[in-house]
């Protein structure tokens, strides 16, 4: 039965998309069965794993509003150790179609049921916004949300409306909704800000945030152009490093035991 985690944050730009592919692609390095759900009109996780958002002809859009199953959208490429369910413009779309749809927040969870069997986890990156089509990420978060923060200056700002958002989906529709881990991404360890930031989100999250901070990384900047994660563009990178590290982190919370691989 899948893990299924939602990566969150309002704010565009902080890491969603980066943290859910790479964070994925370790997974899968790992041994475990990973499908990445698109949930951004953007495309951008489609277009980062050199998928072309518009050639996608059924993808997150479709299966969402019922015209097709999930399964058949779902593509595979081995090399990246990490399936993809694709996104397309359409999906912008979807936040007004979905209104009148039964169901309207429910929607991915219930079309998400049918690869629960096959993978070991389901990781689904949001838009930048906290309309319907995240509303709707949060409820298929059965195992919770990942919210990355950029360790810059107003990197708290947006996450009371975040963590207000979750209480109403908690008081509405899912009661057991949990942020599972706070992600510090783009890190630069040369100024005194990024460090001071690490600590106030700390406090901000207590007992939230994982160890393990993704650094600054002109390599993962680069990655999505090639179409590749990290884990294939630039293994040896302190970037793969740490999405590495922050895979073996979400497996231990998660009780999952990895053989050491040499
Ligand atoms: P979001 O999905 O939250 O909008 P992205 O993951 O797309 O954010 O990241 C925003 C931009 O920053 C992208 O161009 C991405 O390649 C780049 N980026 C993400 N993480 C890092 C990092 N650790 N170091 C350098 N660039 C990064
Ligand atoms: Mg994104």
């Amino acid at each position: 039965m899948a893990r299924v985690y939602t990566l969150v944050n309002q704010k565009g730009g902080v890491g969603k998309t980066t943290s859910a592919i790479n964070l994925g692609a370790y997974l899968g390095y790992y041994g475990q069965r990973v499908l990445l759900i698109d949930l951004d009109p953007q495309a951008n996780a489609t277009s980062s794993l050199g998928v072309d958002k518009n050639s996608i002809r059924g993808g997150t859009y479709e299966v969402l509003i019922g015209r097709m199953p999930i399964t058949p959208q779902i593509l595979h490429n081995p090399r990246y150790k990490i399936s993809l369910l694709p996104s397309s413009p359409a999906l912008a779309g979807a936040e007004v179609e979905l209104v009148d749809l039964p169901n309207r927040e429910q929607r991915l969870k219930e079309v998400l049921a049918p690869a629960l069997e096959r993978y070991d986890y389901i990781l689904i990156d949001c838009p930048p916004s906290l309309g319907l089509l995240t509303v709707n990420g949060l409820v298929a978060a059965a195992n919770g949300v990942l919210i990355p923060v950029q360790c810059e200056y107003l990197a708290l700002e947006g996450l009371g409306q975040l963590t207000q958002t979750i209480q109403r989906v908690r008081n509405s529709l899912f009661p057991e909704l949990q942020i599972r881990g706070v992600i510090l991404t783009m890190f630069d360890g040369r100024t005194r800000l990024a460090t001071d930031v690490v600590a106030e989100v700390r406090k901000y999250f207590p007992d939230k945030v994982f160890q393990t901070i993704i650094p600054r990384s002109i390599r993962l900047a680069e990655a999505p152009s090639f179409g590749k994660p990290i884990s294939v563009y630039a293994p040896e990178s302190h970037a793969a490093q740490a999405y590495q590290a922050l895979a073996k982190e979400l497996l231990a919370l998660d009780g999952i035991h990895i053989p050491e691989l040499v």
